[in-house]
């Protein structure tokens, strides 16, 4: 049905690759390109012979020119972008330029800001559906599929939902003493911000991981959880009626938080340059080159991943509550497609998004979140892409 050029090729794009792959009725044909050609070829290697015809290409995706050059060679009908949030507005830029939609899984962050908001991001929404084309932002699990179950709930469940709270619990273990699953930058940058929910519109403040409960999940059992920012409180709180209250936790263990914390006392997590030997450079990108690369954590990763929404509301006068969530087990993941579950649970819905305006079920001119779109076909889409979710009407909630 249609061409998809593919910017990245780490743990997520990998996945998207793969699943790109399987799905040769919408994809017929894929460019994967990365400024690292190589990693582009190998991931070609290994799928190349089905029916999806794939293609490589170099590229710099902070430069918007070659960007429109490669669009302009390769013509697809969408760009997914799962490169790194630097790369978000040259990539949309790019697209603009060309005519062609867009869609990422994580929203843009200039390099010398941790800030994760939608606000460059959303000022294109003019210029998008001006051009007739659409972007759909934040289409991973986290931002992602938990906007669209929240969506689902919405549509199907509740006429107001006042409190929702997104669990992210990993019980996956790799059995090195310190990596982050998915890029380590982009990782530790989000976990050593400032924590934030929103409660009766304002934003709550909170010191980094100063907040944490245990909860006792579904199919992998009690964890330490920690209330942290993540950017798509922000669109929920606008795009989901009657929120009162929303927050994101995220399981981590006693280890990960002891390495973490040594590395931030001696400096190794600050993005703020400094001279070495002459040359000026980012601790923590330091720190990423020394940490083992997430792409190679499939085969030593065991265990399994839960993320889901808990919310409260009301439907007809009388209050309801519903959790519905995804387990995934990393070790099927591998077998799968050679990843582990946080490559493969961002890359699913990567795809998914992607076959939703490809196919012109999401096809709108303008710049999305998902969760205003009709979550039924994705909800779907999870359920026969490799994401089953479960739902309950009776959960354990997490008190205040
Ligand atoms: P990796 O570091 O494994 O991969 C990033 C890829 O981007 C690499 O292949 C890199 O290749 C490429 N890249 C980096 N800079 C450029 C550039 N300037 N031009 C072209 N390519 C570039 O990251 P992940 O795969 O773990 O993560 C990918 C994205 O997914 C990130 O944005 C992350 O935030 C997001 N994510 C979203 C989640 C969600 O649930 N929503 C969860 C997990 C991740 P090279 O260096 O060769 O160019």
């Amino acid at each position: 049905m249609g061409r998809a050029l593919i910017i990245g090729a780490g743990g997520v794009a990998s996945v998207v690759v793969h699943k790109c792959c399987q799905n040769s009725d919408v994809f017929e044909e894929i460019c994967i390109a990365s400024r690292t050609k190589s990693k582009c070829d190998a991931l070609k290697a290994k799928l190349d012979g089905g029916k999806t015809k794939i293609q490589t290409a170099q590229v710099d995706a902070d430069n918007t020119e070659m960007l429109i050059d490669l669009i302009n060679e390769f013509k697809p009908d969408i760009v997914i972008n799962v490169a790194l949030p630097y790369q978000d507005l040259t990539i949309m830029d790019a697209c603009l330029a060309t005519g062609v939609d867009y869609v990422d899984t994580a929203n843009y962050e200039p390099l010398d800001t941790a800030k994760f908001e939608y606000k460059w991001q959303w000022d294109y929404r003019e210029r998008f559906e001006k051009a007739g084309i659409t972007a759909l932002l934040g289409s991973g699990f986290d931002p992602g599929v938990t906007g669209v179950f929240c969506a689902y709930a919405q549509k199907h469940y509740f006429d107001e939902i006042h409190y929702i709270d997104i669990l992210d619990a990993n019980a996956g273990d790799h059995g090195y003493p310190f990596a982050t699953n998915f890029n380590p930058e982009i990782n530790i940058r989000e976990i050593t911000a400032k924590g934030s929910y929103i409660e009766n519109g304002e934003w709550v403040e909170t010191e980094p991981l100063e907040i944490k409960k245990v909860y006792d999940f579904p199919e992998i059992g009690q964890k330490d959880i920690y209330l942290l920012h993540h950017e798509e409180l922000e669109s929920l709180a606008l795009n989901i009626k009657g929120i009162k209250k929303i927050r994101f936790w995220m399981t981590f263990s006693e280890k990960y938080l002891t390495h973490l914390k040594v590395l931030e006392n001696v400096g190794m997590t600050s993005i703020e340059p400094i001279e070495f030997e002459g040359k000026q450079i980012v601790p923590l990108q330091f720190l990423k080159a020394v940490l083992p690369d997430p792409a190679s954590l499939g085969p030593r990763t065991k265990g399994k991943t839960n993320i889901g929404c808990i919310m409260q509301g009301v439907k007809d006068g009388k209050e309801l509550t519903y959790y519905v969530y995804n387990v995934c087990d990393h070790e099927e993941c591998y077998k799968e497609v050679g990843s582990q579950a946080i490559s493969y649970t961002t890359g699913v819905p990567a795809m998914i998004g992607a076959m939703m305006v490809m196919t012109g079920k999401w096809k709108k001119p303008g710049v999305f979140n998902v969760e205003e779109f009709d979550p039924d076909p994705f909800m779907e889409a999870l359920n026969k892409w490799g994401l089953p979710w479960k739902e309950s009407f009776a959960p354990t909630l997490l008190e205040d």
